[in-house]
């Protein structure tokens, strides 16, 4: 705590992992002589910089970029880059630590990293941001590469702004690296099935942990937050899967849908458009009804759910909402975005019974099928939807296995939280011994 002063979600990911690990700890002195939790915490390298951009009408701004490469022990450095507003340090820090525990449990060959800015790309012209990622790149591109650190995106940062990062790399190294950098479009080395993968992959985790208790998610009403591009696709894959997903979300409003949101109109106002979840309604009609200013939580308050899926941002879920989703009848919980439930929420969840996959585990296929796209730019290949998506299942399904394994092995059978961070922590802490003290 003296160490990262104001690092709050940062002291709440590390508590949250550290808090599993007694038993891991007492079985393995080994971890403890080597001072493992105290390496495992402490980034190999944080990088933070400058980057100078001038907007349309020739203003000069100034914003903050980080990048850190947080641990190496099972490959480069892989993790998205966020861009938004409240980024900070400790922000940053917080994704990357979650990221090395979730890119072990995939069981792919990636360590963990993350990186970002403070910079808002909502409002921006398409110039503004391109001249942004040029200026972020400029700086970035010393510190990255195929076997280095791959970053990808996050909040913020989609096909567009991997398109400007990714061109920018180009330029200054004179190199097509398409290893790099992940979410790259399809006909210039990125990976079909990448942009719907952490939507596909929570909903293929949630749907694992129903079958453990005998049900689906087939004629499940389901609950999702947000609106970008995780919510998008986990909306897309549970109603594919035979749920009615309900709700959507952007930081200003909800929208209750209970005909079920129509997934084309969605995608076209968010992902075509750049629009407002406000204007989904507008267009809808019917009986769907936009809340300004409320959360997806509150529709539970009058309306029974079987399934919520938080896909927006860190702590956006609280305890009292989480007794509201009980209160509701929800009996399974996958979280798409990262740490989006409070210690308080989860343990809500938890004593009351419900599913419970967290964030490192039920969102990994990202990630994971990021890793499929470095796959293919080494071997120069380009895989089928169809191929990459069976992977994508296989991974999820593979993960879900190994996490529900271990939570049984340490006597919490059916605690994902647990499961999660001891298999994630072992991997890691394995390769970290193996590699000694370094
Ligand atoms: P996007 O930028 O595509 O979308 C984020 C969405 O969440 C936007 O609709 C945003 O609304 C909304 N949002 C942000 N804050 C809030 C809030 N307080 N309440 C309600 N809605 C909010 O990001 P992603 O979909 O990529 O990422 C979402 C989450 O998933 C993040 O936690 C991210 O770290 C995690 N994640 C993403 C992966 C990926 O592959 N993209 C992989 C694994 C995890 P608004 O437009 O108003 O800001």
């Amino acid at each position: 705590l003296t160490r990262n002063p104001g690092e709050r979600e940062f002291h709440q990911a590390v508590h949250e992992v550290f808090s599993s690990l007694t038993p891991v700890i007492e079985r393995h002195p080994e971890y403890a002589e080597s001072a493992i939790l105290e390496r495992i915490c402490e980034p190999e390298r944080q990088i933070i910089f400058r980057v100078p951009w001038t907007d349309d009408h020739n203003h000069v701004h100034i914003n903050r970029g980080f990048r850190v490469q947080f641990n190496s022990a099972l490959g480069p450095y892989k993790g998205g880059l966020r861009f938004h507003p409240s980024v900070l340090l400790g922000t940053v820090k917080f994704l990357g630590f979650e990221q090395i525990f979730k890119n072990a449990l995939t069981g792919l060959p990636i360590g963990g990293g993350k990186g970002g800015s403070d910079f808002d790309p909502k409002g921006k012209s398409d110039r503004e941001v391109m001249r942004f990622c040029q200026s972020f790149m400029t700086e970035l591109h010393r510190y990255v590469g195929e076997y280095v650190d791959v970053p990808a995106g996050d909040i913020g940062v989609g096909a567009r702004e991997i398109g400007y990062l990714f061109g920018q790399y180009k330029r200054l190294t004179n190199k097509y690296e398409s290893g790099v950098i992940t979410g790259k479009g399809i006909g210039w080395g990125g990976s079909r099935a990448r942009t719907e993968a952490t939507g596909y992959g929570v909903v293929i985790f949630a749907q694992e942990m129903l079958a453990t208790r005998g049900s689906s998610l087939d004629g499940a009403t389901v609950l999702v937050s947000g609106s970008g591009n995780v919510a998008l696709y986990a909306i897309q894959k549970a109603q594919q899967l035979g749920a009615t997903v309900v709700s959507a979300s952007d930081s200003q409003g909800s929208v209750y849908d209970p005909d079920g949101i129509d997934f084309d109109l969605l995608r076209e106002i968010k992902e075509v458009e750049r629009g407002r979840i406000s204007e989904y309604a507008a267009r809808r009609g019917g009986r769907s009804q936009y809340r300004a200013g409320r959360t997806v939580w509150s529709i539970a308050a009058d309306a029974p759910a079987d399934v919520a899926l938080p896909c927006a941002t860190q702590n956006e879920l609280n305890a009292e909402d989480a007794a509201v989703l009980v209160k509701a009848g929800v009996r399974a919980v996958a979280e798409g975005a990262n740490m989006p439930s409070t210690p308080e929420a989860v343990h809500t969840f938890q004593k009351a019974g419900v599913l419970f996959g967290p964030g490192k585990a039920a969102n990994a296929g990202g990630v994971a099928t990021s890793a499929l796209e470095m796959q293919q730019n080494a071997s120069r290949d380009s895989w089928t939807f169809d191929y990459t998506a069976h992977r994508l299942e296989q991974i999820m399904t593979r993960l879900h296995g190994s996490v529900r394994q271990t939570a049984e092995e340490y006597g919490h059978p059916g605690d994902y939280v647990t499961g999660a961070n001891i298999h994630g922590f072992q991997l890691v802490a394995d390769a970290m011994l193996a590699q000694g003290v370094i």
